[in-house]
């Protein structure tokens, strides 16, 4: 199938890019890094009028550190994000997930904004955002605004973005000592395979005791779907395998798994429920080395 025929734009702002998106609403799609955008006009899932290329958006495309914390554009590749020193030192985790993704091409043009907006269940990056407290900030014509990266994704591909808005950043927050995160991932082979079930981890612990914990499970449930139950379970308690046990079985109950051909509802259960265990361990022990 061809990718149909449409008006191709190359805005030079990030201002001139919203306003087109404004103008062209639902007959446009920005186009980052295509991976997935190509894919969805090529099958007909998708169908515009107008292509707005974000590639002249050159201030989406840098990783900086401001008061502690990471500040990823939305148009850095995912394979410079993770072999970033700046991630790979302040927050691995991050790291780790996209080394997971896909294989190497699809990561030197895919961008974490892009995994963010087409708001997947299965996207790897949101998740383990999520775990990390991240916000997203949006520009638009009605000016910017900072999301919680929780908030994002309303359901499968729809998130909270208004015609013409933008993300151009995610922001990890600084990683004070004493906390660890971990991203787990399941697939059924390596190298672009889509997630049966993924699981990201964050904990604080003080004096050898968690005392906060956030989990967040993927593709097994309509958005990044917070483990509540489990993650309070955890706190206050001492990271054992009886504890991880304990919250893997409840982080199984609450994910909200469909049965498709990558893994049925029990099986990706039986997955999280395993994950969750390994990302407990994880986190906890970069959680203690970093104390
Ligand atoms: C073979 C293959 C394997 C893959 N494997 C994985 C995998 O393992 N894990 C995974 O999570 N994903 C995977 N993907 C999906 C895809 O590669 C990722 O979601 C990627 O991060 C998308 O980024 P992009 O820059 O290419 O987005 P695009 O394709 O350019 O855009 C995706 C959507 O987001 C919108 N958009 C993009 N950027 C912005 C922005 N800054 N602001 C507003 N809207 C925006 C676009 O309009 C479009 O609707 C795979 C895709 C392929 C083809």
């Amino acid at each position: 199938m061809s990718l149909g025929r449409f008006q191709f734009h190359q805005p030079s702002t990030t201002s001139e890019a919203c306003a087109l998106g404004l103008e062209y609403g639902r007959q446009s799609a920005f186009l980052a890094g295509g991976t997935e955008l190509l894919v969805d006009l090529r099958s007909g899932r998708k169908k515009v009028d107008h292509v707005i290329s974000l590639d002249g958006l050159d201030e989406l495309k840098n990783i900086t550190i401001e008061d502690g914390a990471l500040h990823i554009g939305a148009l850095v590749p995912l394979s410079d994000i993770a072999e970033s020193e700046a991630v790979q030192s302040r927050f691995p985790a991050l790291s780790n997930a996209i080394e997971t993704m896909a294989g190497r091409q699809i990561r030197n043009r895919g961008t974490m904004g892009g995994n963010f907006c087409c708001g997947v269940p299965c996207s790897d990056t949101p998740p383990i955002a999520c775990a990390a407290a991240a916000e997203v900030v949006l520009v638009g014509p009605e000016g910017t605004r900072t999301v919680e990266a929780q908030q994002f994704v309303l359901a499968p591909r729809v998130t909270v973005l208004n015609p013409g808005e933008i993300l151009t950043e995610i922001r990890i927050p600084e990683q004070p000592k004493g906390t660890g995160a971990s991203f787990k991932r399941f697939a059924l082979r390596k190298g672009s395979a889509l997630a049966v079930a993924s699981v990201s981890v964050w904990v604080r612990m003080e004096e050898k005791i968690i005392r906060e914990a956030r989990i967040f499970l993927g593709a097994v449930g309509p958005i990044p779907l917070p483990a509540i139950k489990a993650a309070a379970l955890l706190v206050d308690q001492k990271p054992d395998d009886e504890i991880f046990a304990q919250a893997g079985a409840l982080a199984a109950k609450e994910a909200q798994p469909i049965s498709d051909l990558r893994g049925s509802d029990q099986y990706r259960r039986d997955v999280v429920r395993v994950l969750t265990e390994r990302a407990l361990q994880q986190a906890c022990e970069r959680a203690e080395g970093s104390c």
